[in-house]
């Protein structure tokens, strides 16, 4: 899930001055489990925008699949046509999505910040930072490239202190978390496997991933 958190509203009002018509998009999946796109918060912002004139409010299942928003835009057609600027309560890539399937000025009203797992609601996580070259299979399903500050790919570093990291010396160095777990399963052995460095030609933005049929 993408973890989103809300930008200063102030801030957006002061891009707002030239666009009186507005139509507001939330996003029904990630925004509105980090309570920044969701129904309610959709329904915020147009109150706070009330000195505009907000044409229509909508909430997209997945704002960031253009297929989806173009569907679900289409049943505010009009409004759409007719605003100024969209407000977006999605993430960047939603924001995007929107832009493209509208042509309209989309404001982004949220901050976009990691790929999140969730423990509950106002606790999440970032696990994996999508490297592209998953080592998690040698390292007991620990991603260390996330957890690891310094993002050691073959740990410990020189630095750790006992066993913790010495850069948050409250936490555990996440390599000699991946040597414990393995070391419970049975299958140390794997500490030793080496894992080469990052083949960067893959890993530059913008990335793309384009299935050949
Ligand atoms: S190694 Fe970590 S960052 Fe890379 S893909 Fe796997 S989980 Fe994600
Ligand atoms: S002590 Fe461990 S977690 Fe901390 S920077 Fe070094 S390898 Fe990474």
């Amino acid at each position: 899930m993408i973890v989103t958190t809300k930008k200063d509203l102030d801030a957006i009002k002061g891009l707002l001055s030239d666009k009186k018509k507005l139509v507001i998009v939330g996003c029904a999946e990630c925004a509105a489990v980090c309570q920044t796109g969701g129904s309610e918060q959709v329904r915020e912002m147009a109150e706070a925008l009330s000195n505009h004139e907000v044409l229509a409010t909508i909430s997209i299942q997945s704002p960031c699949d253009k297929r989806i928003s173009s569907r679900d835009l289409k049943r505010i057609a009009e409004e759409v046509e007719e605003a100024d600027a969209l407000i977006a309560l999605t993430c960047g890539s939603g924001a995007q999505a929107l832009d493209e399937v509208t042509s309209k000025p989309v404001i982004a009203a949220l901050d976009t910040h990691f790929l999140g797992m969730v423990e509950r609601l106002g606790r999440f996580y970032e696990r994996c930072s999508h490297c592209g070259q998953c080592i998690l299979n040698d390292t007991a399903g620990l991603c260390a490239v996330t957890a690891c500050p310094r993002r050691v790919r073959n740990g410990p570093c020189e630095h750790i202190l006992g066993t913790k990291c010495d850069v948050y010396p409250q936490r555990d160095c996440v390599w000699h978390s991946v040597y414990e777990r393995l070391k419970e399963r049975g299958m140390d052995a794997l500490f030793l496997a080496y894992h080469g460095p990052v083949d960067w030609s893959k890993n530059h933005s913008p990335r793309e991933e384009i299935w050949q049929r």
